[in-house]
């Protein structure tokens, strides 16, 4: 592909943006500057540098996000400023969005994608794809808590149960919590301890399907997966 072109293709701007990107000498691979835009460059596998900055080249974005708290994951956000304004500028333009939605307060991992078919894959409902969440309660976990919300518990909107896939109480105050979903029904973790007579302090998601937060990706710090099969461990 011509140089000018794969910048393109990764959200660097309109064509005419990226051709004077490359000629202004900011693209430089292992190494060494590369300032033709017409140079023809194999894409697999390359890693570019732009401004210092290493990119990797993807055809589609699989992206995680450490979401602070504060943050809407709102494309239009109403009250919050939006997790995309904590992505650069290209990853905006590639039209990365959401995979599903943490509410303002909740922290942890947010994918993003520009692949719809894998934004497809991981949002509907009939693939029941696993999410892992540590809840901090305001009281102690109840003895039965645990037993309560792997049998279902039925919330306000929906006479049909919803249940926890795994539940586990971490520590011995039995006030952090970790529940693994396979639904993802609006504000679920707190809906489903509020029914359970207790109530959530914290949320915080550590893993979707296979791919856990990495430990040093700090709030607000992103990084990309190489591919959906660290999600889906095929
Ligand atoms: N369940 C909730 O209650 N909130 C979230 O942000 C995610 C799951």
């Amino acid at each position: 592909m011509r140089l000018d072109d794969l910048l393109f293709t990764q959200g660097f701007g309109t064509r005419y943006d990226c051709r004077h990107i490359v000629l202004s000498g900011a693209i430089s691979i292992d190494g060494i500057v590369h300032d033709d835009p017409d140079e023809e460059v194999s894409c697999e596998g390359l890693v570019f540098s732009y401004r210092g900055k290493e990119w990797p080249y993807f055809e589609k974005a699989i992206i995680a996000l450490n979401k602070p708290a504060g943050y809407e994951c709102s494309m239009k956000p109403s009250a919050h400023p939006s997790v995309m304004s904590l992505l650069p500028g290209q990853l905006r333009t590639r039209r990365v969005q959401p995979v599903g939605r943490l509410d303002v307060d909740t922290t942890g991992l947010l994918l993003l994608t520009d692949d719809g078919a894998l934004l497809h894959r991981l949002t509907h409902p009939k693939r029941h794809v696993s999410k892992v969440y540590e809840a901090t309660l305001k009281h102690s976990a109840a003895d039965d808590l645990c037993a309560r919300l792997l049998a279902g518990v039925v919330l306000d909107d929906d006479p049909k149960p919803v249940f926890a896939k795994e539940v586990q109480l971490v520590d011995g105050a039995r006030r952090h919590l970790r529940l693994t979903l396979t639904q993802g029904k609006y504000h679920q973790v707190k809906r489903m301890i509020a029914a359970c007579g207790n109530r959530v302090e914290a949320l915080h998601r550590s893993a979707v399907g296979q791919y856990r937060l990495p430990d040093g990706l700090a709030p607000g710090e992103w990084c990309w997966l190489s591919s959906a099969d660290e999600i889906f461990g095929t």
